[in-house]
């Protein structure tokens, strides 16, 4: 007879293989899917994610549940961490009734077209009604959901388990004044120049060069594979299949390295999840935080680093010797490290990126709370981009607009972003700690302590741990802001000396 926990990880199981055979349809549709599908595909998607919808919050899942729970006796084993995770989500989705999924479905989809209108007419106006509907839907969502505090708690939540509002806003506050002091800083000395990425290079000699850089950190091409898409992202469909994707700009050689470099950084993660956890709630990243740690690591602390490129510029002059040859190294550093304060999030540098979050954080708190009104959103908007960035846009597709995040409903997303970005140098400096040989090691080329180290103690946890936890038993504290403003202000201190 099998036990509980046995007959609940067999109902699991065809959950998680449902919903890794939506995402694999998902890639499709990214990257090959011909263009007269699309209806038949948006039917296959929705008819996968229902049957995983209601077979996961079906009531024998939660009677398997509360059954499995007594039958785990130790509450730190690996069980107890399954279950605790599975029960969380099992109440999150319990709560919401069928009708407002549903509603909440047909207003994005819609929401999205409209903003893809409104932002191509550059005009906020058109789409504020649709985003009405959806805040206004999201609202009875987190009220379904639940929350102690703050309703923005109860979508934090779904991206970052554990994460609450009275904890983000102090997090912020310590960032905010030090970063827009550290931007101004930055403006007042001569401007990096970023001339060496700005030439044609060759997308399919790009293409060849990034491939072999993925390989080079360590990413397995017997369990992934990398294709072209519009804008590049990492899709999981179990730790046997984990695929990225590039994107390629023929004037702009940043695009496709720190993108593949970023993207690699989420499928190492991805692909160190243990074999055990194959098809179950423990597989793959404890979080979106998380996750954008180890993309952002890869991408920034390592990617944009002097050691690194030691060993790996010479690899890239040869690729493109016509355009590179002139430039040193050091040439190059100071190139993919130019900071310049920016209209458009996907764009920034690592000093200005994470005042485009807060301000976003800042707006949908408001709107949550009631105190800021959708058509107040581009004046709201355009005043906090000219306090923290100086920079006022010319009109909303520049502005409010250039987020796809909330027509899908994604609301307590963004904060996410930072939450990697800080947890990412927060991981660096207990790495430079316990490993003394980094720097040399990067410029030799040898990444097999860093991988170790980041396997060890992230990726090989899974799901296992709720971000909390893993942060402090990797990094010995809390998530702080005080290691990632130490990098931002010693790294840039040196680039853009006063
Ligand atoms: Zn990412």
């Amino acid at each position: 007879m099998a036990t509980k926990l046995d007959q609940l990880k067999k109902r699991l199981r065809t959950v998680y293989c449902l919903r890794e055979a939506s995402a694999l349809l998902s890639w499709d549709q990214e990257t090959g899917m011909p263009p007269g599908a699309a209806g038949a595909r948006a039917e296959q998607l929705s008819a996968l994610s229902e049957a995983a919808h209601d077979l996961f919050v079906a009531d024998e899942t939660g009677e398997l549940l509360e059954a499995a729970g007594q039958e785990v006796q130790d509450a730190e084993s690996e069980d107890a961490h399954l279950v605790r995770r599975c029960r969380r989500e099992y109440r999150r989705e319990t709560r919401l009734p069928r009708e407002l999924v549903a509603e909440l479905a047909e207003a994005t989809s819609r929401a999205q077209g409209v903003w893809a209108r409104a932002k191509a007419q550059q005009d906020f106006s058109v789409f504020a009604p649709e985003l009405t509907r959806v805040l206004d839907l999201t609202r009875q969502v987190a009220g379904c959901q639940g929350y102690d505090e703050h309703p923005y708690d109860a979508l934090l939540e779904g991206y970052e388990p554990g994460m609450r509002t009275s904890r983000l806003r102090p997090l912020f506050e310590g960032l905010r004044g030090r970063l827009v002091d550290l931007v101004r800083r930055v403006g007042r000395g001569p401007q990096l120049d970023d001339a060496p990425l700005r030439q044609v290079f060759e997308v399919s000699r790009q293409r060849e060069y990034v491939q072999r850089l993925a390989g080079t950190l360590g990413y397995d091409f017997d369990r992934g594979r990398i294709d072209q898409s519009e804008h590049p992202f990492c899709i999981s469909m179990s730790t046997r299949d984990v695929r990225i994707t590039n994107a390629f700009d023929e004037d702009f050689l940043g695009r496709s390295v720190f993108g593949t470099l970023h993207e690699t950084g989420h499928a190492l993660y991805e692909q160190g999840s243990p074999e055990r956890f194959l098809h179950g709630p423990l597989e793959g990243g404890c979080s979106m935080g998380v996750h954008e740690s180890q993309s952002r690591l890869w991408e920034n602390l390592v990617g944009r680093g002097r050691p690194f490129w030691v060993h790996h510029y010479p690899g890239l002059v040869a690729t493109f010797p016509q355009q590179l040859s002139r430039f040193s190294l050091d040439d190059f550093h100071r190139a993919i490290n130019r900071v310049q304060p920016s209209l458009v999030r996907v764009e920034a540098d690592e000093v200005t990126y994470n005042l485009h979050i807060m301000l976003r954080f800042e707006l949908e708190l408001a709107l949550l709370e009631g105190s800021l009104q959708v058509r107040e959103i581009p004046e709201a908007w355009n005043a906090a981009m000219q306090d923290y960035l100086g920079l006022v846009p010319p009109h909303d597709g520049l502005g409010c607009l250039q987020d796809v995040h909330w027509s899908l409903g994604l609301f307590g997303y963004f904060p996410t972003y930072t939450l990697g970005n800080l947890l990412a140098a927060q991981l660096w400096e207990k790495i430079q700690s316990d490993l003394p040989s980094l720097e040399e090691d990067l410029e030799s080329g040898n990444l097999e302590g860093l991988r170790g180290w980041l396997g060890e103690k992230v990726h090989v946890w899974g799901a296992r741990l709720t971000p909390e936890e893993l942060t402090r038993q990797a990094t010995g504290r809390d998530l702080e802001p005080e290691p990632f403003l130490a990098y931002l202000e010693k790294k840039f201190g040196a680039l853009y000396p006063a």
